[in-house]
């Protein structure tokens, strides 16, 4: 008989971060002093889980250590004319590629709707008016009308791939922001494939990412079903949605996080980077003197061409 095969090697640790509840996979070698999500340094090693969903599905890197530090690099040294000096010369640090645990959702979804179609037709009417010699003349236009009919149905839908985050360190927001992923690059889950890399396990109840799922699946849904209506115009679409035939799989996706320090205050910027795509996401600090100085020197500007423009004309005209 084989022995299911564990998520983890014997060589890796699992630690649980005491600030924001992540808990990650690392081998202990890489072993770090802080969680990559948050920075805090409260982690505690911990058994391991028996009953944790285990991954169906991977993304596997594409993006190795070096590629991202020179794309970090050249991201925050292109970051733009109001960034403080000193994000330039940042320092990046703590950066981690991880596996982010995310459910993958699919359901067929049902709206039962009713609404009321708008169709516009054309008329060529005459009317009577007076011309410019204040003769009555007879002419004809033409109007646009909209006839309506009410209209309900059935929708249904395959609604797949909705992707959700099950990781505690990186929240659904934040991963919605280094998505898309390429899904047709996924592969059946296997532990070889960690190799070198930390991990994080599902920390996010199963229940609670399926509503965040489903909450999405009826934003798509209610999507589809505005494009679907047809007719000129629609008025009052109200429905009724529901899901069945759901399904959803563990995916771990690849995540670079990292921190970029200034300053000599150590003001820090979180850095996200899609590890298959090599996108970049993180909001860049705005230096509000570099900003003033910039708006002043426009209006400085402006003053001195309209003098300028003011004295020519003021010379024309002696
Ligand atoms: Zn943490």
């Amino acid at each position: 008989m084989i022995a299911e095969e564990p998520i983890l090697q014997s060589a890796e640790l699992e630690i649980r971060c005491d600030e924001c509840g992540a808990s990650l996979v690392v081998k202990d070698s890489s072993l770090t002093a802080r969680c990559p999500y948050c920075a805090s340094t409260s982690l505690v090693e911990h058994a391991l889980s028996a009953d944790r969903p285990r991954p169906e599905f991977i993304i596997p890197f594409v993006w190795g250590m070096d590629r991202v530090r020179q794309k970090l690099r050249r991201w925050i040294g292109s970051s733009g004319l109001f960034v403080p000096s000193a994000f330039k010369a940042a320092a990046l640090e703590e950066l981690h590629g991880i596996y982010v645990p995310a459910w993958l959702y699919g359901a067929v979804g049902s709206a039962d709707y009713s609404v009321s179609i708008g169709e516009d037709y054309q008329r060529v009417e005459t009317y009577t008016t007076t011309d410019s010699k204040g003769r009555t003349v007879i002419r004809t236009r033409v109007r646009t009308y909209t006839e309506w009919r009410s209209l309900s149905g059935r929708y249904e839908s395959w609604l797949m791939d909705l992707m959700v985050s099950a990781s505690r360190g990186l929240v659904n927001a934040d991963l919605e922001s280094v998505e898309p992923f390429d899904l047709r690059a996924m592969k059946r889950y296997d532990p070889r494939l960690l190799a070198g890399w930390s991990a994080e396990g599902a920390s996010l109840e199963l229940d609670s990412c399926l509503a965040e799922a489903r909450h999405e699946a009826e934003a798509r849904l209610g999507q589809e079903l505005s494009g679907f209506m047809p007719g000129d115009s629609y008025v009052d679409l109200s429905y009724s949605s529901e899901f069945s035939e759901e399904t959803s799989s563990l995916v771990l996706l690849p995540v670079w996080i990292g921190v970029a320090r200034y300053g000599s205050k150590g003001e820090q910027v979180r850095v996200l980077l899609n590890g298959q795509t090599g996108e970049v996401v993180g909001s860049v600090p705005k230096s509000w003197t570099k900003i003033l100085l910039f708006a002043f020197g426009v209006l400085f500007a402006l003053l001195a061409l309209y003098s300028l423009s003011a004295g020519l004309l003021d010379g024309a005209l002696r």
